[in-house]
């Protein structure tokens, strides 16, 4: 697992065995050895699964694809996770988005555990029927490890609604007369899956972002206002005026997100930059994002990266290379592509004061303390990120009793969720000088140790 992980783990159990009304049972020796063996568990995977799907080539070819599936803890319900369909794709990457997984289940009280998969394939390089034969070939490999009671997979980078109703068909194949519908979420309505989980991660990730700067801030201004915290400072300096956005990443996250955002009525924001795998797109203006998202739907998701596109498709907009939206004079910046893209190379030149995570672990840990240390407000990936999994339960949970719920229903339910999340972590993150990250993860962590330590898993 990453060393960043590892250091948020120990950090968070080194704040939490100082507070002796945490687990106030557990005293003294026996304190230190239940702590030492709460780190030993969370930052190490219960398994790693790891095999070589044998692929025949339409060209006749075979080839050997490597593809994981990571079981990292499993105390709080199943294991669950999405599974990443792309060319650097590795053991260490897999597992260390396990545990994020695990975390961001414990955070937001989702029934489940941390698991993660991938493949090593750059998806766009693999024609549709190959892409079938990975899918069935996965499930195979991994059948005995997957179920709707054991680890649920869900889609990821690359992946899709696609690729979960072929794995699912699969499933139900070899495990014929059990129960498959709760096997794989983030299926198509058509074969099971939840109304609204396409759009549930990019709206969450919106909701985040919202939620703190329009209904929170103004609810607590009065407190807010007289408050020596930093992050407090930042954050009310941004309220109540009008705010430039930019997105990184424009797939099913980043174009929900910006989606969203051109919609809002609540924060006057204007979407001015948004990138993916290609290029920037930047107008100071902003950005007609229902035609960039009409784009992607008939271009296999990529945005305009030429100027003929721009003109066919009557869209206004400078293409720049795709690393310049991380810098850009904005003031608020979503991550929804990939992890590492804030790093100590770049920290020094974004000029975002608020930067909310769709992606997993989009920031590096140097990145990360040196905007934190400048006030900026980070909106972490295990809080901003969790609306795919509280809708791929809610999927889970319609599957087993084969009762749907109509959008409305699901909606309601995936805003209560992360709304009590916030409603929660806020008033710590606003009355500590922490990074909202460090509350998050001592809050999971507190979770998973009580629950590890009741199941008596610390002996
Ligand atoms: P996706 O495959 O649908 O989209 C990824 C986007 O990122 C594409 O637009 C792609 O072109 C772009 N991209 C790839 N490399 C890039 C680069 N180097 N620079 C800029 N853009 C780049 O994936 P997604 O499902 O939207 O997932 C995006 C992130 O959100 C991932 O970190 C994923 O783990 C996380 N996430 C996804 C979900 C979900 O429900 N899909 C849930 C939680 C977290």
């Amino acid at each position: 697992m990453e060393e960043q992980t590892r250091s948020i783990i120990q950090q968070s159990l080194d704040a939490l065995m100082d507070n002796k009304l945490f687990l106030p049972d557990l005293k003294e020796d026996m304190r230190v050895k239940a702590f030492k063996s709460l780190n030993a568990i969370l930052s190490t995977p219960n398994q790693i699964h790891k095999s070589f799907l044998r692929l025949p080539l339409e060209n006749g070819e075979v080839v050997r694809i490597p593809s994981y599936r990571v079981h990292h803890n499993d105390a709080l319900g199943p294991y669950k996770g999405g599974i990443r369909f792309h060319e650097s794709v590795n053991e260490e990457e897999v597992t260390n988005l396990a545990f994020l997984m695990t975390l961001k289940n414990a955070l937001h009280n989702v029934p489940f555990g941390g698991g993660k998969g991938g493949i090593v394939v750059d998806p766009k390089s693999f024609s549709d029927k190959e892409l079938h034969r990975i899918c069935v070939k996965y499930v195979r490999y991994f059948n005995h490890v997957i179920g709707p009671d054991k680890d649920i997979p869900a889609p990821d980078v690359g992946s899709g609604e696609r690729e979960m109703d072929w794995m699912m068909a699969e499933y139900k194949k070899i495990n014929h007369g059990k129960p498959y519908l709760g096997s794989f979420t983030g299926k198509s309505v058509a074969n099971g899956g939840s109304l609204g989980r396409r759009e549930a991660t990019g709206k969450g990730v919106y909701f985040t972002f919202r939620y703190l700067m329009h209904d929170y801030l103004n609810a607590n201004a009065n407190n807010l206002s007289v408050s020596t915290n930093p992050f407090a400072k930042t954050a009310l300096s941004y309220a109540n005026r009008p705010l430039t956005v930019a997105v990184q990443g424009f797939g099913n996250v980043g174009s929900v997100t910006a989606l969203e955002a051109f919609n809002c009525d609540y924060i006057k924001n204007k979407v001015v930059a948004v990138s993916d795998r290609n290029a920037t797109l930047y107008n100071a203006e902003g950005l007609d994002i229902p035609a960039l998202v009409a784009f992607t739907a008939s271009n296999r998701g990529d945005l305009p990266s030429t100027e003929e596109q721009l003109t066919s498709a009557g869209i206004k907009a400078t293409i720049q290379p795709r690393e310049d939206i991380l810098t850009m004079d904005i003031d608020v910046l979503f991550l929804a592509a990939l992890e590492n893209q804030l790093h100590d190379g770049n920290k020094a030149d974004i000029k975002a004061g608020i930067i909310v995570e769709g992606a997993n672990a989009p920031t590096t840990e140097e990145a990360d303390a040196y905007l934190s240390q400048k006030g900026v407000v980070i909106l972490p990936d295990i809080l901003a990120n969790a609306g795919g999994v509280i809708v791929s339960y809610l999927e889970w949970l319609q599957g087993r009793e084969t009762q749907f719920f109509s959008d409305e229903e699901v909606h309601n339910q995936l805003i209560a969720k992360m709304k009590h999340t916030m409603d929660t972590i806020l008033p710590q993150y606003f009355g500590d000088p922490f990074p909202l990250r460090q509350n998050c993860f001592i809050h999971s962590v507190m979770r998973l140790s009580t629950v590890l330590y009741r199941q008596g898993k610390l002996y």
